[in-house]
């Protein structure tokens, strides 16, 4: 290449080689200023690019990092919550266990109950055997723990929980329908013995327990003469409280000669109760009175040589003897 100088433009000749032909142009004389000014603008305006890219970058950069801070924040709280939930559900499984084993033990004492209303609503059993046999001895326990070293909760852990817990209700369910079952048939059995009991005249119908004539033949203290006694004659001071020997109605109420105040309580069943000798009556007739109520205080009236109340208990219409009858005190039998 050549540059020719001296005139108002600039030939550029390019020679490639000696058998080669030699390539020429020319450019005017201005092009000398005129390229590096455009050079350099050229340059200047890849700089500013540079310059203003660079910038966009960083805000790009600055913009993405926030955004990433604020979801790393995000889920930072998301992982929070979801362990302080997972801990929460954690410690209900635990509560809902211990009071499965808790509500396990009350069957258990439940079912121990049953076995012994069964007894007692069947007195004649004397083995001690119940025919069911549900009952268990208590094993569960459920006292809360007092110690021990702390480890984390594995998962399986967890899992052997939920089982366990969810199978002991499942055992628990299947024991209530059975206690259910019993239970209902046990309640009728003891609401027939309670009946029963009420109406069977157990009580003492005084307090003194002093028997000073039993049932059967006796010297009469009037005639002399042998006669059959048909009662109890306890001894009494005048004026003693005379309760009812079991709930019925007053079928009697008045006074003769022989008997003077007396009662005759109807308890159902052909069983009656009489009272005699009153001093006083505090019942009418045809009155419902409960087991154990007052009806009169002791006397001496009628056919009667001193203070004492004679007691009969009659069944079927026949006086029969009191004795196995007596067997607990008004105070006892109301605690
Ligand atoms: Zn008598």
């Amino acid at each position: 290449m050549k540059f020719i100088w001296g005139k108002k433009e600039l030939t550029f000749m390019i020679i490639p080689g000696a058998n080669r032909r030699t390539v020429r142009f020319k450019l005017p004389h201005s092009s000398l200023y005129i390229v590096p000014s455009v050079l350099v603008l050229v340059l200047m305006g890849f700089l500013v690019t540079i310059y203003v890219m660079n910038i966009h970058s960083e805000q790009t950069k600055t913009s993405m990092q926030q955004a990433f801070d604020g979801q790393e924040q995000q889920l930072t709280q998301q992982i929070s919550n979801q362990s302080d939930e997972l801990e929460q559900l954690q410690i209900d499984l635990i509560a809902l266990s211990q009071q499965a084993d808790e509500f396990k033990a009350k069957l258990e004492e439940i079912k121990k109950l049953d076995h012994v209303l069964e007894l007692m609503s069947q007195p004649e059993t004397t083995n001690g055997t119940s025919k069911k046999g549900t009952s268990t001895p208590l094993s569960t326990s459920t006292k809360r723990d007092i110690g021990g070293s702390e480890q984390p909760v594995k998962p399986e852990d967890v899992s052997a929980l939920v089982s366990s817990t969810k199978n002991g209700l499942n055992s628990l369910v299947t024991d209530i329908n059975v206690l259910l079952g019993n239970l209902t048939e046990s309640e009728a059995k003891i609401k027939e013995t309670e009946y029963v009991r009420t109406i069977t005249p157990t009580l003492w119908p005084i307090a003194s327990h002093s028997i000073t004539s039993g049932f059967g033949i006796r010297i009469d203290p009037f005639s002399l003469k042998p006669t059959m006694h048909t009662g109890y004659d306890l001894d009494g001071e005048l004026g003693d409280p005379v309760y009812v020997t079991a709930a019925g109605k007053v079928i009697t109420v008045g006074y003769d000669e022989e008997h003077g105040n007396h009662i005759i309580v109807d308890h159902s069943r052909g069983i009656e109760t009489e009272y005699m000798h009153l001093n006083k009556i505090t019942v009418k007739r045809g009155e419902s009175v409960t087991k154990g109520q007052l009806i009169g205080l002791v006397g001496s009236t009628g056919r009667s040589t001193g203070s004492h109340l004679h007691y009969e208990v009659h069944k079927s219409g026949i006086p029969i003897d009191p004795k196995p009858y007596l067997i607990t005190d008004r105070k006892d039998e109301r605690k």
